[in-house]
This record gives structure tokens, C-alpha cells and sequence, in this order.
């Protein structure tokens, strides 16, 4: 290529480059991957467009913008992805945190109460369960994942969060991440809250989703089998055990899944049941109530 040295320029390029790819949103992944190379952030495009390039930094983007050619997600070139305002160490083993899953978090904190104790079911890279604990206070959680490398990325994340300036430290028993088919290997029992963003797309859908999700997020992450509801039959099926009566069970959903997940959740003896959309106004939350 004709080496570029300023900072626009070298975007254009980059921009160009992932367009040609395919890849979507090129002009959003070419900035960020600029400003993780360069320490920069969105301004500097409009402030300091002439900004000079090292070498060092050119090398390094041209090295980024070859893995996004490849549709290797972003995140997994930056090594991390927000969630709730806070970062979230993310590789190959764990789903992508999603902006959608804030949903499921913010109607959990409507409820949540100091010195709960919290069930996170799949709990992936524990981005769920960590920030639940962060954005209350004296609260215990387990998450728990049929994955021993989803695992170490949670714990990871545990200790990230844990770092952070919070009012009331974390005691060592305040998040506690264990390797369990569902509810197979956990003896802990009386939660006061059980949540889930459990895999759910049907088997059959799976080969429409991007490329990116397809070939690098996790299938075990994904697959909801036949019908997309697996998950939510076994954990509503075995979910009372678990909590205590009034006890409350929450689910991130998929769009077309809200009448389907309320009817199990009814069948199962959940009361109150509720539906909640996201801002795209979709179904994507339901909680109910143990009796
Ligand atoms: N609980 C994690 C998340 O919401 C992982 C979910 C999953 O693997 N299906 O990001």
C-alpha cells in the first residue's frame, strides 16, 4: 500500500479496506481499531486529523484491519467489549456481551435488593452476574457454565470488577463462578434471584447469522436446539428448587420467544409473569415470581 502517515488518512485506508471486505459497519470498526492502536479516542478524527503515525502504530493497524478483513469480531481483535459502563475482558469461549442484555440487567436492579443472593444460569463471561453485584451493594452470586474456558474468562472479569472503586468491598465469597451443566453440579440452594440469557436460537438459524457470530462466538453460546426454547424448559423446569418462594426468575429472550417463555414459566407455578420490550420495542426480558 502507499504508506500513508496521517491519522485520517490511514483511517480512509482502513475504512476502504473493511469495506471491501464486507465487513459491516466499516467506518466504526475502522475508527476503533485506529484509537486501540493509537490510545486516541473519537474525537481525534475531527480534532487532529493530521495527527502523525509511527511506524509502530501503522504496522499495528495494518495488522488489525487483515484479522477484521477476516470477520474475526471486533472485540476479539480488541480483546474486550462495555457492558453496563464497564469493561468486560471477552476471547473465542464466551458470547460477545450485547447491548440487548442491558435490558435483562436493568429490570433485575428494579428489583434487586442489598443482600440478595443471585443465580447467574450460563453465565458466560459473567457480565450479567458482575454487574448485578457491582450496582448493588452486600449481594453473593454464582454463576455458573458447562464451560471450563467461558469459566476462566468469568473469573477474569470477577477480578476486574472486584478492582473497582466500589462503596462496600467484595468480600472473597461475593461472586463465586462453577463449572456445571445447569443446575447439575450446584448444591447451593435459596436464591433470591435466579437469572439467565441462556443460548437460545433454533439450530435451524444458525446458518443465517452473521459471520461473524457463525464461525467465532461460541455455538454452545448460541444453539436453543429444535425450537430455541432447550434452555428455558430445563432451567424453569428445575429453577424452583433453587429459589426461595417469592423468590424471582428472570430470562433475556429472543423477539418471537415472549409468548412461549411466559406460557413454560406459567405451566411451571410462576405468578406475576411479565414480558418486557427493549428499546427497539421487541420482547426481550421476562421475570416472574416463585409461589
Ligand atoms: N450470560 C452471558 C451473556 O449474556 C452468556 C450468555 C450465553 O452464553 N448464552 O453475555
Amino acid at each position: 500500500m502507499n504508506r500513508p502517515k496521517e491519522y485520517k488518512k490511514l483511517y480512509l485506508w482502513g475504512k476502504e479496506e473493511l469495506k471491501a471486505a464486507g465487513v459491516p459497519e466499516p467506518d466504526i470498526d475502522a475508527r476503533y481499531l485506529l484509537e486501540a492502536v493509537c490510545g486516541t479516542n473519537r474525537n481525534t478524527l475531527l480534532a487532529d486529523p493530521g495527527r502523525k503515525i509511527s511506524p509502530c502504530e501503522e504496522e499495528k493497524y495494518q495488522e488489525y484491519i487483515a484479522t477484521r478483513k477476516k470477520r474475526i469480531p471486533l472485540q476479539h481483535i480488541l480483546g474486550v467489549q462495555e457492558f453496563m459502563g464497564l469493561e468486560f475482558v471477552v476471547n473465542e469461549n464466551v458470547l460477545i456481551p450485547r447491548q440487548d442484555t442491558e435490558c435483562l440487567v436493568e429490570e433485575v436492579l428494579r428489583f434487586l435488593q442489598d443482600g440478595s443472593k443471585i443465580l447467574d444460569v450460563c453465565t458466560g463471561s459473567g457480565c450479567i452476574l458482575l454487574s448485578l453485584l457491582h450496582f448493588s451493594n452486600y449481594c453473593k452470586g454464582v454463576g455458573i457454565d458447562i464451560s471450563k474456558e467461558a469459566l476462566t474468562v468469568a473469573k477474569e472479569n470477577g477480578e476486574r470488577i472486584r478492582a473497582l472503586p466500589h462503596p462496600n468491598d467484595w468480600e472473597e465469597d461475593t461472586v463465586t463462578f462453577l463449572e456445571s451443566d445447569l443446575f447439575e453440579s450446584l448444591t447451593e440452594k435459596d436464591f433470591d434471584y435466579i437469572v439467565s440469557n441462556p443460548p437460545y436460537i433454533a439450530s435451524s438459524v444458525i446458518p443465517e447469522l452473521m459471520e461473524e457470530v457463525r464461525l467465532h462466538e461460541p455455538i454452545l453460546a448460541l444453539d436453543g436446539k429444535e425450537d430455541g426454547l432447550h434452555f428455558y424448559r430445563r432451567i424453569i423446569l428445575n429453577s424452583r428448587d433453587y429459589l426461595k418462594k417469592e423468590g424471582m426468575l428472570f430470562f433475556e429472550i429472543g423477539y418471537d420467544q415472549g409468548k412461549a417463555v411466559r406460557q413454560l414459566m406459567e405451566e411451571a407455578g410462576y405468578a406475576e409473569i411479565t414480558v418486557v420490550k427493549d428499546l427497539a420495542g421487541l420482547d426481550r426480558v421476562v421475570y416472574g415470581i416463585r409461589k
